[in-house]
């Protein structure tokens, strides 16, 4: 049995797929009467290419990945949930990750009744390499790792992710959201050393997005070949595979706004860091600042009722008292400020 035949669930290795119309026959100018479609033309009358072909061979080109490496969904949170569903056996797997983190792979954990063991990252945000492991067993089929991690903003050490990956039998996902927003390099260059190795992305952030949901897994055409047998026949829409495939070509565009995000994240930072109320701002690699206010609760609530909406973070452990604020565009980073300015002044 393959390395990824071994760590799947029996289900999900036995599973004999639904196969649509459009996975029997894929090619265009044809006279389509598979699929029972209403045949007139209204842009939409016809089902998507459930592979994604086309988006997938434009990413690849893109992020030098291969095609046939590459999972689309609706959302990165699309992928999460797979690989939940293809590795983890509920009441009997696991799966590990760091603390505090994004919050959906617990709530996929928990929808999928899967144990989730966490390991708290140390003062300075970096994973505790043998307290991880120690979590870790014969049935932790999944680690997550997120770097730049939500919600401390920082890279996670790329040795700590190699020894990990090198250490654990198991996936390792490694989530890039803000890949963007780093000078780190991505994994995907490393995904010819480790056949454990998923990294996800997204056209949620830097990419501007968000709104069309657009997720990627890459790593193995094996694992790939697994998540593409068990998702929704039509996963990702017509609307959002042309919208993607026209931002894709105008990466310039992209480059350009996160140049000014980072020239902006620099200028907040430094704004913040002189505010009265502000212990500290959290260095950043990503598009938001965790700052440390003496009053974070007063802050929230105030900045809410100005019609300002940052995130509180204040309860979760290592982020005390902290709130996470995305960076805006530079007349709403000024706002932000100014309301700031007036807080200090009550
Ligand atoms: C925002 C974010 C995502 C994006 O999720 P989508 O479902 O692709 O919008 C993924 N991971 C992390 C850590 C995030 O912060």
């Amino acid at each position: 049995m393959s390395y990824v035949d071994k760590l799947l669930r029996d289900s999900i290795r036995n599973l004999v797929p639904y196969s649509s119309a459009r996975d029997e026959f894929s090619g265009e100018d044809a006279v389509f009467l598979d699929a029972n479609e209403n045949p007139y033309n209204s842009g939409f009358n016809r089902y998507p290419d459930p592979q994604q072909l086309k988006l997938k061979v434009q990413l690849g080109r893109l992020k030098q990945v291969h095609h046939e490496n590459i999972f689309l969904g609706n959302g990165s949170d699309e992928a999460i949930d797979l690989l939940f569903r293809a590795f983890c056996e509920p009441c009997e797997d696991n799966v590990v990750s760091i603390k505090p983190t994004y919050g959906m792979y617990k709530v996929c954990a928990d929808i999928n009744h899967v144990e989730y063991r966490e390991s708290l990252l140390t003062p300075d945000f970096q994973i505790d390499v043998e307290g991880l492991l120690q979590l870790v067993d014969e049935n932790t089929k999944l680690v997550f790792l997120c770097s730049p991690n939500n919600p401390t903003a920082n890279n996670l050490c790329v040795a700590d992710m190699k020894a990990i990956l090198e250490r654990v039998e198991g996936l390792v996902v490694i989530d890039e959201a803000y890949i963007d927003f780093t000078n780190q390099t991505s994994f995907l260059a490393e995904l010819v050393n480790y056949p454990n190795l998923v990294v996800l992305q997204t056209l949620s952030k830097a990419w501007g997005l968000a709104g069309i949901r657009l997720g990627m897994a890459m790593a193995s055409r094996e694992i790939i070949r697994v998540m593409n047998r068990i998702k929704y026949p039509y996963n990702v829409n017509v609307l959002t595979q042309r919208q993607a495939m026209e931002r894709l070509a105008q990466p310039e565009s992209k480059n350009a706004q996160v140049q000014e995000l980072l020239a902006e994240r620099e200028r907040l930072r430094v704004a913040l860091s002189a505010l009265e109320g502000v212990i500290e701002v959290l260095p950043s690699d990503a598009n938001f600042l965790m700052t440390r206010f003496r009053d974070a609760a007063g802050v929230f609530q105030y900045l809410t009722a100005q019609g300002i909406i940052v995130r509180d973070r204040s309860k979760v452990a290592r982020c005390e008292s902290c709130l996470r604020i995305t960076i805006g565009t530079p007349d709403e980073n000024s706002q932000l400020l100014k309301a700031l300015h007036n807080f200090n002044r009550l």
